[in-house]
């Protein structure tokens, strides 16, 4: 009779456990369900954001920036494209992030952006200095007046705060700038602006360097990266 009753006792825990398998939610040795999920239709992989903005191979750059301030990179990534200097760059520039001194008009522009490398590394304490000709298409040969040189901060990134340049005869509306990692070759180049019709007729004008503009409340921000050897 006992033997009988242990027999039913167990015949009972053996249908319990039968009856609760998985569905009970208990973790099991081998379960399926800590596998790795495969990606379908209805169940899509999501890649993290940072994963897409920079090469697989090199550590998310600075994720202090977000959203539209993220780096667009994809390693390797050619070398911005150099253009003349022209006559008018000047030795000497102030170091200064804003060219607006007083005395300057014109429609305001604020650009920002990150010196890269090739494998799309940010730049700290990368040298860029701009010179351009003011709304009337004139430059200062005697003093500084819409010159300056900056660095990039720790994370790359740099800030110029200015106008949008006049159009000066046989020539588009352009920015020029040189760029230099700390360790690097200078590279020297210009910057474009979108629809303006004498892009078509200036034979320096390159569609890779024209800036995105975007409508801002007292003017115009653009977001730009240079790319250069060295770091
Ligand atoms: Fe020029």
């Amino acid at each position: 009779m006992k033997k009988l009753f242990s027999l039913t006792f167990m015949v009972v825990l053996l249908l319990l456990a039968a009856c609760s398998g998985n569905a009970a939610g208990i973790p099991q040795t081998g379960s399926t369900a800590t596998a790795p999920v495969a990606a379908t239709a209805a169940n899509p992989v999501v890649v993290p954001t940072a994963a897409l903005t920079a090469s697989a191979s090199s550590p998310a750059p600075a994720a202090t920036t977000g959203g539209a301030g993220a780096i667009s990179c994809a390693a390797p990534a050619p070398v911005t494209t150099s253009l003349t200097e022209g006559p008018y760059w000047k030795s000497g520039s102030p170091e200064r992030s804003s060219l607006l001194d007083a005395g300057v008009t014109g429609t305001k522009l604020v650009l920002t952006g990150y010196v890269l490398t090739t494998d799309c590394q940010p730049v700290a304490h990368a040298l860029l200095d701009f010179w351009q000709a003011d709304a009337q298409g004139q430059y200062d040969n005697s003093g500084y007046t819409l010159r300056g040189h900056q660095y990039t901060d720790a994370s790359g990134r740099y800030t110029l705060e200015t106008i949008i340049p006049g159009l000066y005869p046989g020539r588009t509306e352009h920015i020029h700038v040189k760029v230099q990692a700390p360790n690097g070759p200078v590279l020297t180049t210009q910057l474009f602006f979108p629809g303006v019709s004498q892009n078509q007729s200036d034979g320096i004008f390159d569609q890779s360097l024209v800036l995105p503009l975007e409508k801002s409340a007292d003017g115009y921000t653009a977001a730009f990266n240079f790319v250069v050897n060295g770091q």
